[in-house]
């Protein structure tokens, strides 16, 4: 079984690439977390999280239920063994979208686990993302705007980046990482997801990852 691990700074469209991901590549279970967060929106328990308080949350720490938590924006979240079992148990690949220090931990654990870090273009692209989904005051974004940049400043602990410019390029791109992250893949598609993936690789970046360093006042790799 391959685990994949997804990350990204709140706004960089995270949830619509693993959306597609999940529709478009077969074979794929999501692991919904436990998080003492309240529901937003059109969200239902058991779909995209299970919401529970955090007395529960503390009892199932305790009873070593997950196999990475943490606490992101004031709130707990973790990812239980039980999905990572049962996606073995029937043969599934497992996509975890954890943030950073969840990521961490999983890599760990499980160092064949496959990360992909996905960037907004820029922080001004971010900022306006964030202001257009209207959820959070002007405040709320400048923490969120703070808390992305420290997240970006982690993007060289994941295997692969991905840079949400274009949605459909986006897609093709984490689709094309996690076919070729399962390997046994063979013919001219496979060998054309492991060409793409590979354009993806952390430190083949380059020109793209070094625009959305520099605009969240983040050192860029040296090109040498
Ligand atoms: P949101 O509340 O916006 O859905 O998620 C906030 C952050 O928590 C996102 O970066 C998301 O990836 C992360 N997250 C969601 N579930 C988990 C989890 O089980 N573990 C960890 N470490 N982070 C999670």
């Amino acid at each position: 079984m391959a685990l994949f691990i997804v990350s990204a700074p709140s706004g960089s469209g995270k949830s619509t690439l693993v959306y597609e991901l999940m529709h478009q590549v077969s074979g794929l279970s999501f692991s919904v977390s436990y998080t003492t967060r309240a529901p937003r929106g059109s969200e239902v328990n058991g779909r995209e999280y299970f919401f529970i308080d955090r007395r529960q949350f503390e009892a199932m720490i305790a009873g070593g239920e997950f196999l990475e938590h943490a606490e992101v924006f004031g709130n707990c979240y973790g990812t239980t063994w039980a999905f990572l079992e049962q996606a073995g148990r029937e043969g599934r690949d497992l996509v975890l979208d954890i943030d950073v220090q969840g990521a961490r931990q999983v890599k760990q654990r499980f160092p064949d686990a496959v990360s992909i870090f996905i960037a907004p273009p820029d922080r001004a692209t971010l900022s306006r993302r964030l202001t257009g989904r209207g959820l959070d005051a002007p405040d709320a974004i400048e923490q969120r705007l703070q808390v992305a940049s420290r997240e970006i400043a982690a993007y060289n602990g994941y295997d692969y980046v991905v840079i949400n410019d274009r949605l459909e390029e986006s897609v093709a791109q984490l689709c094309a990482i996690v076919r070729c992250g399962r390997g046994g893949g063979s013919g001219s598609a496979a060998g054309r997801d492991c060409a793409l993936a590979e354009t993806c690789r952390q430190n083949r970046a380059g020109e793209r990852l070094r625009v959305v360093l520099t605009s969240f006042g983040l050192p860029a790799p040296d090109p040498h």
